[in-house]
Formats: structure tokens, C-alpha cells, sequence
């Protein structure tokens, strides 16, 4: 029997929330579901340019998306991009159900190591990270079409050391048993969840960060088992397959999407 799961539902377009999609990983994300065919909610923090300029690239593509923006550090803006997303897709696609939820927007600490975390950081990483995405499953369920799909964007560090990430590679940590534990509770449902894991990526912190140190890209490509430097579309790719009908059995597992980071040493 062919299951319905992840397929449009009768007479309307998929529709996708993709948080955190005003630049990085969460736009080419955002571009790679629209061009799938979904109508795309692009969330943003503060930066509501750069999430019109998302919006613009998905439209240069044939594409249809609109702009939402939400503070997540506090619950009032889960509250407020769940109003935004239903009211937004109402006026697109004349329904408010939605198909695909990207967990994606994510802060990394001003502390990193143990001695130098604040209570306040902490609270804050958490929040983003861990907290947001959490309630937004909660708030969103309602409107999560049966045979849904949630992807959450995890990282490479919850599988090494790096001391320097501790709270941050910690909320990952959380995210990946979110995944699993969700994973069944939504399961009867036909949702699937899902976490992909990037390592190092070209968004503009570390496009920077190797114009800064020429050295960088080569010590990137010696941690991994694959020669580039990873790029946003290579994670959006394995995200748009989760969300497609093809990823419809795969569910409450961790991708790695991260060329082969930390594997082990090169012989
Ligand atoms: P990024 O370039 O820093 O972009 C972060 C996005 O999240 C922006 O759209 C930002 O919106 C939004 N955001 C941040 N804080 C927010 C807040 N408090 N409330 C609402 N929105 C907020 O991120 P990225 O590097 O593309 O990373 C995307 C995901 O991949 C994250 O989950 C990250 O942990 C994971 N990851 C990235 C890498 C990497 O090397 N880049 C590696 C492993 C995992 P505004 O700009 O509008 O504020």
C-alpha cells in the first residue's frame, strides 16, 4: 500500500517553516524546499532584510515564500511566529496547515569553556536551542498535517570533545533525544523526526573566519574524510530529502552531514 506520508495534501501546496532562514544553512534550506515546490514561512531574529533577501532569491527561482520574524529567546515569540506562520500561509495558500518544520536558528555562546560560561549564557543557548524548538513542536501540532515532517538541525559536536562548545554542544545533545523520544510520540501521526547533523560550514562566521586565517580551510579538510570545506547546500539537500516522500521510513535518527568530521586519524 502506498502510504500517503510526506505527499501534498489534495489540492494544495506542501508548506514548510524553516526557522532561523534569513541567511546560512536556514536559506538554503529554505531555497531547496521551495524549489521542491513547498511555500515557504523564512524566519528570522533580527535581521528582517536579510530574511526579505531570502524570500526575494526563492521568487528569482519560481519559487513562493513570505518573511516572519520572532525573537526565540522567550516564549511570546514562539507564541508569535506560530500566529505568523498560520496567518501568513492563510493568505498564500488559503489554508493554514503546514507540512515540514525546520528546527534550525540556533546561538552558540559568548562562553564556550567551562570556567568562562555565565548563568545567563547558558539560560540564553538553552532557550534558542533547546526551548524554542521544543514549544514550537508543541504550539505547532495542531496545525502539523498528518504524514509531517520535522527536521532539526543538530551538529557534529555532540559526537567529540571540543571543550570550547560545552553548553552548545550540550542543547544539540538535547535535540538529538528530543528526536527520539518525539519521534514516537507523534509517530501514529505518520510525522517523521529527524535530526541532521552539520560539521564546519561556509555561512559568513566562517567565511570570515578563513579570509582571517589562510590556514583554516586546510586544517577544516584534514578533520574530515571528504576534500571541501562543507557548504549550506550541502546540508539542505539531506534536509529536503527527510522532508520528500522518499525519507517517509526514516525517522527519530540522527544524520551526519558533516563530510566525515572527526572520524578518526588519516593513515
Ligand atoms: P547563522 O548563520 O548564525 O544563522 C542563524 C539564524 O538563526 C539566523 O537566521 C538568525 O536570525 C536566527 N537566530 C539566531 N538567534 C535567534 C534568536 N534568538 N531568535 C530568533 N532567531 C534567531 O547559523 P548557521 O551557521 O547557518 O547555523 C544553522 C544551524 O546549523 C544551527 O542550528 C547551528 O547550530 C547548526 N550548525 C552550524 C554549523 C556551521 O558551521 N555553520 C555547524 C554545525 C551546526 P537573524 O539573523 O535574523 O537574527
Amino acid at each position: 500500500m502506498r502510504s500517503s506520508t510526506h505527499t501534498e495534501p489534495i489540492g494544495l501546496p506542501r508548506t514548510a517553516l524553516v526557522t532561523g532562514a534569513s541567511r546560512g544553512i536556514g536559506r538554503a534550506i529554505a531555497r531547496r524546499l521551495a524549489r521542491d515546490g513547498m511555500v515557504v514561512a523564512v524566519h528570522y531574529g533580527a535581521d528582517g532584510a536579510a530574511a526579505q533577501e531570502t524570500v526575494e532569491l526563492i521568487a528569482g527561482e519560481g519559487g513562493r515564500a513570505f518573511a516572519v520574524g520572532a525573537e526565540l529567546g522567550a516564549f511570546e515569540g514562539v507564541r508569535a511566529l506560530v500566529e505568523g506562520v498560520r496567518a501568513g500561509f492563510v493568505a498564500q495558500v488559503g489554508d493554514g496547515g503546514l507540512d515540514v518544520l525546520v528546527n534550525n536558528a540556533a546561538v552558540t555562546t559568548s562562553g564556550g569553556h567551562l570556567q568562562d560560561e555565565t548563568p545567563e549564557g547558558f539560560d540564553r543557548v538553552f532557550a534558542v536551542n533547546v526551548r524554542a524548538p521544543f514549544f514550537l513542536v508543541q504550539q505547532l501540532l495542531p496545525v502539523l498535517r498528518d504524514g509531517g515532517a520535522i527536521v532539526n538541525i543538530g551538529s557534529a559536536v555532540t559526537r567529540v570533545s571540543l571543550s570550547d562548545e560545552l553548553a552548545y554542544a550540550m542543547t544539540k545533545g538535547a535535540m538529538e533525544t528530543f528526536t527520539r523520544t518525539l519521534a514516537n510520540v507523534v509517530g501514529a501521526r505518520r510525522i517523521t523526526v529527524n535530526t541532521v547533523s552539520p560539521g564546519p560550514t561556509q555561512t559568513a562566521g566562517l567565511t570570515a573566519a578563513m579570509a582571517a586565517v589562510p590556514q583554516l580551510e586546510e586544517m577544516l579538510i584534514g578533520g574530515q574524510a571528504l576534500p571541501w570545506v562543507g557548504q549550506p547546500e550541502d546540508i539542505a539537500d539531506p534536509v529536503a530529502f527527510l522532508a520528500s516522500a522518499d525519507g517517509r521510513w526514516i525517522t527519530g535518527t540522527v544524520i551526519d552531514a558533516s563530510g566525515g568530521t572527526y572520524l578518526g586519524p588519516k593513515r
